[in-house]
């Protein structure tokens, strides 16, 4: 069995604000460590409970957040940034399960820390569906067949986890307060439930369905301005849709959906600051 884990870092037990999880702040060394600590308990159960490889992806902001030399030895981490399909990098059909921890709940919904990719993004659609990282990063382990068996992060993420998919494991480390607040467990009960929790993900695995895409993904993005929209419409093939900051994109598949998403946001970064 060969299982690939994706780890945010929203997420994480006990981690509810910016000093937590950007890289020049004065929580972050602390946040890092108890990633990879949670990293670790899950990665544990999974050998234990069957798996024979487990890859995991490092699925934050520059994308180099978990410490290799504390990692779990017989696992392989995929590290750093640009990733062509960044929180998804190395997931295809060899894998039998997919694994997101440290998990947020999409842009504009209620939950630690929620956002879809970056902070201008107000929502972002397939087709009609809502979609958040969750979501989208869901539909690419669907396109290759391969289902999500388990997401951990606080309230909200479980919560957005179990409308998407039927019967995943959900774990919730923490119950949102607000956007930057929680009640949160300690590190050492969220590890001994997140390895309870991946156990029973293993055990449940023939009962969750891959979450199959559509086959001609039509991506839109609602972007906080209109600077950050026309910034993105510089993509060529997509549409700024009039009266709106709504930029759409017909993709020929999920996977070509999903790079023009990390083109168009990337492009919308630009006027973060001005
Ligand atoms: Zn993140």
């Amino acid at each position: 069995m060969k299982i690939y884990m994706s780890v945010d870092m929203e997420g994480i037990t006990g981690l509810v604000d910016h000093t937590h999880v950007s890289s020049d702040l004065h929580n972050y060394e602390r946040s890092r460590r108890i990633m990879t600590e949670e990293a670790n308990a899950i990665i544990s159960s999974l050998f234990t409970n069957g798996s024979q490889e487990v890859i995991v992806n490092d699925s934050h902001s520059k994308m180099n957040n978990l410490l290799v030399e504390l990692l779990h030895p017989d696992t392989q981490l995929i590290t750093g940034d640009v990733k062509p399909y960044s929180m998804v990098q190395g997931l295809d059909s060899s894998f039998d399960g997919v694994i997101f921890a440290g998990y947020h709940a999409r842009a504009s919904v209620p939950g630690v820390l929620t956002h879809t990719m970056i902070f201008g993004v107000r929502n972002m659609y397939i087709d009609d569906q809502p979609i958040g990282e969750l979501g989208f990063n869901a539909y690419v382990a669907g396109y290759y067949g391969v289902p999500v068996l388990m997401v951990a992060g606080d309230d909200q993420a479980a919560l957005e986890a179990s409308q998407l998919i039927d019967h995943v494991t959900t774990v919730a480390v923490k119950t949102a307060i607000s956007r930057s607040a929680a009640k949160t467990l300690t590190p050492a009960k969220a590890k001994l439930l997140l390895a309870e929790a991946a156990s029973e993900a293993l055990k449940n695995r023939s009962k969750v369905q891959p979450l199959v895409p559509p086959k001609q993904p039509v991506l839109r993005i609602e972007f906080a301005n209109y600077g950050q929209a026309e910034w993105a419409n510089l993509m060529p093939g997509t549409e700024l849709i009039e009266g709106t900051t709504m930029v759409k994109f017909e993709a020929k598949d999920i996977l070509q959906a999903y790079q023009a998403m990390l083109v168009m946001t990337e492009l919308a970064m630009h006027t973060t600051f001005s």
